[in-house]
C-alpha cells in the first residue's frame, strides 16, 4: 500500500502527543500522555527526558496499534517541541548528564547578570536577536556543565551532546543517532547568527560554550530526510523525518500565518504571540524577539517578531495544582463567569520573572487590591484576565514596533477551549479574536513541514487554502472600561518588580 499520510510528533512542556494528519489536514488519529512537571527548588523546573522519549514512544505505538496503521502508511514525520528547554547527553552511550532543564527555569539569573554586568547585552541582541535571559539554552547549557561532574572538559573533548527536545528526540528515534537542530530551535539557544542561520564562533567565546557539544543546523522542512527512524522503533519501519519546527513556529505555520503582517497567539503552558516579517530581520527595541519563523528547504529563512510570555494556561495549572482553587482547568470559566467582574483583585504571576516586553527576571508574583469581598471566584477571574493582559502588552508593542495594522487576531492551543477567556482578551485588546476549525495547529504546522518536504502538499498555497475559522469572539466593553482596567494592571505590574535581591 502507499503512504497516505503524515505524522506529527508534539513534545509540549506539560505532555507529548502524536498526531497523524490526512492531505485535508484532518486528525486522522493521536495520542497523548502527560510527563513530570519536577520542581527540586524554587525556580527551578525539570524534565526527566528519558520519561519525555519513553512518552513519545508509547503514544506512537499506541496510535498505530489503536488504528491498525503501519509506519508504512506514513510517508514522514515532523517534530514539533517546546523549545530552549536543554539536554545534554553522552555521545556514546546517549545517556543524559542531567534533567532537561525547562524554558521556565530560572537558577541561570546570576550568570546571566553576570553576562550583563560584563557589558554583552549590545553583542547579544545584535547577534542573535535575543534579550539576556534564563529563558533561552545558553545559561542552561554552563549550568549543567559547570555543575555535573567533569562535564566542560568533556564537552571540549566532543564527548558529549546538547540538544534542545527536538535534538533529543530526533537522536533517540533515528537509525544513525543524528545530531541535528532545525534554525527554528537554533535561534532560541543565544547562539545562533540571525543572519548567517549558523553558530556564531564570537557568541560561543563570551559565552564560554564549547562547539563541540553542538548540533549541525538545518532547515526546518527538508527533502533530504533529517533524519529516518529505526525500524527497530515506535514505528517499526524506517520512515523519513522530514521537518522540525519550534511549537511556537510550527503553531504559525499551522494557522498559515505564512505572509509578512500576520500573526497568532498561542495559549499552552505560556502564551506566544508571532508576527511573520518576512524576509526581514526586525529588531525591536521595546522587548520583542527576533526570531527565525521557518525555512523552508532551500528558500531564504522568514523570520519573526514574538512576545513570549512565561505564564499562560500554567496560571491555571497553578490555581489548580497548588492552589487547589480549581478541580480541573475547564472549571475556571464557570467560576470566573459566576462574577461580573474582578472585584478590584489582579494577580501578576510573574512566578518566573516577566518575559515580554518587560524581561525583568527579579519579579515575582502579586495579587492586588483585595479586600474582604474579594472570593475565590474574583481570584480565578483575575488570572484569566492576566493571561489576557501579558498578551495585550505584548500586542501593544507588536503594533507600534511592527507598524502594521491587526484586523484580528489568530489564537490557538489548549487554553483556547475556554470561551470565557477568549471573550475577556476580546475585550482587553478590543480586536475580534479568532480560532480555526483545527485547534491543533502545532501538530499540523510540524505535519506541514514534513509534508511540504516530500511533495504530500505541493505548495504554501495549499496551507493556505486549507485555513478555515471556527469561532470569532467580538469585543463587549467599551474603550473606556479597557483602558481603566489595564491602567490597574499596569499599578499591579509594577508591584511585581524588584522583588529578587
Ligand atoms: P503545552 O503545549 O504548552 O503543553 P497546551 O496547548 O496543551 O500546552 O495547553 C495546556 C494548557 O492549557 C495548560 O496550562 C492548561 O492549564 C491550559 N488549559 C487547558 N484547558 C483550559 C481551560 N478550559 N481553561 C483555561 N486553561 C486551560
Amino acid at each position: 500500500m502507499s503512504a497516505r499520510y503524515i505524522g506529527a510528533l508534539d513534545a509540549g512542556t506539560t505532555s507529548v502527543r502524536f498526531m497523524v494528519f490526512d492531505r485535508d489536514a484532518r486528525v486522522v488519529a493521536q495520542a497523548q500522555k502527560e510527563h513530570r512537571q519536577i520542581f527540586p527548588q524554587q525556580g527551578w523546573v525539570e524534565h526527566d527526558p528519558l520519561e519525555i522519549w519513553a512518552n513519545c514512544a508509547e503514544v506512537m505505538r499506541t496510535v498505530l496499534s489503536s488504528t491498525g496503521l503501519t509506519g508504512n502508511d506514513i510517508e514522514a514525520i515532523g517534530i514539533t517541541n517546546q523549545r530552549e528547554t536543554t539536554v545534554i547527553w553522552e555521545r556514546t552511550t546517549g545517556r543524559p548528564i542531567y534533567n532537561a532543564i525547562v524554558w521556565q527555569d530560572t537558577r541561570t539569573d546570576q550568570l546571566c547578570n553576570q553576562w550583563l554586568a560584563d557589558g554583552l547585552e549590545q553583542e547579544i541582541a545584535h547577534r542573535s536577536g535575543l534579550p539576556v535571559s534564563p529563558y533561552f539554552a545558553s545559561s542552561k547549557i554552563r549550568w549543567i556543565l559547570d555543575h555535573t561532574d567533569d562535564s566542560m572538559a568533556r564537552a571540549r573533548r566532543g564527548d558529549l551532546c546538547f540538544g534542545t527536545i527536538d535534538t533529543w528526540l530526533l537522536h533517540r528515534l533515528s537509525a544513525d543517532h543524528g545530531h541535528v537542530t532545525d534554525v527554528t530551535n537554533a535561534s532560541r539557544t543565544m547562539c545562533m547568527n540571525l543572519e548567517t542561520l549558523d553558530w556564531d564562533d564570537s557568541l560561543l567565546a563570551a559565552l564560554d560554550i564549547p562547539a563541540a557539544i553542538l548540533p549541525e543546523i538545518v532547515p526546518s522542512s527538508s527533502p533530504d530526510a533529517l533524519g529516518v527512524t529505526a525500524p527497530d522503533g515506535p514505528l517499526g519501519t524506517q520512515v523519513p523525518i522530514c521537518g522540525i519546527l519550534g511549537d511556537q513556529q510550527a503553531a504559525t505555520v499551522g494557522q498559515a500565518c505564512l505572509s509578512p503582517g500576520e500573526a497568532k497567539n498561542t495559549y499552552g503552558t505560556g502564551c506566544f504571540l508571532l508576527l511573520n516579517t518576512g524576509r526581514d530581520i526586525r529588531r525591536s527595541a521595546k522587548g520583542l524577539i527576533s526570531t527565525v519563523a521557518y525555512q523552508f528547504g532551500d528558500l531564504p529563512a522568514v523570520y519573526a517578531l514574538e512576545g513570549s510570555v512565561a505564564m499562560g494556561g500554567a496560571t491555571v495549572q497553578w490555581l489548580r495544582d497548588e492552589m487547589q482553587m480549581i478541580d480541573e482547568a475547564a472549571d475556571s470559566e464557570t467560576l470566573a463567569a459566576s462574577v461580573p467582574d474582578n472585584g478590584g483583585c489582579y494577580l501578576v504571576p510573574a512566578f518566573s520573572g516577566l518575559f515580554s516586553p518587560w524581561w525583568r527576571s527579579d519579579a515575582r508574583g502579586v495579587l492586588a487590591g483585595l479586600t474582604r469581598y474579594v472570593t475565590k471566584a474574583h481570584v480565578v477571574r483575575a488570572a484569566l484576565e492576566a493571561i489576557c493582559f501579558q498578551s495585550r502588552d505584548v500586542l501593544d508593542v507588536m503594533l507600534e514596533e511592527g507598524s502594521v495594522a491587526m484586523p484580528r487576531l489568530h489564537v490557538d492551543g489548549g487554553a483556547t477551549a475556554n470561551g470565557f477567556l477568549m471573550q475577556l482578551q476580546a475585550d482587553i485588546l478590543g480586536i475580534p479574536v479568532a480560532r480555526p476549525a483545527i485547534t491543533e495547529t502545532t501538530s499540523l504546522g510540524a505535519a506541514y513541514a514534513a509534508g511540504l518536504a516530500t511533495g504530500y502538499w505541493e505548495s504554501e498555497e495549499a496551507i493556505r487554502s486549507g485555513f478555515r475559522v471556527d469561532r470569532v469572539w467580538q469585543p463587549a466593553i467599551t474603550a473606556q472600561e479597557r483602558d481603566a482596567l489595564h491602567a490597574h494592571w499596569l499599578k499591579a505590574v509594577d508591584r511585581t518588580l524588584n522583588w529578587v535581591d
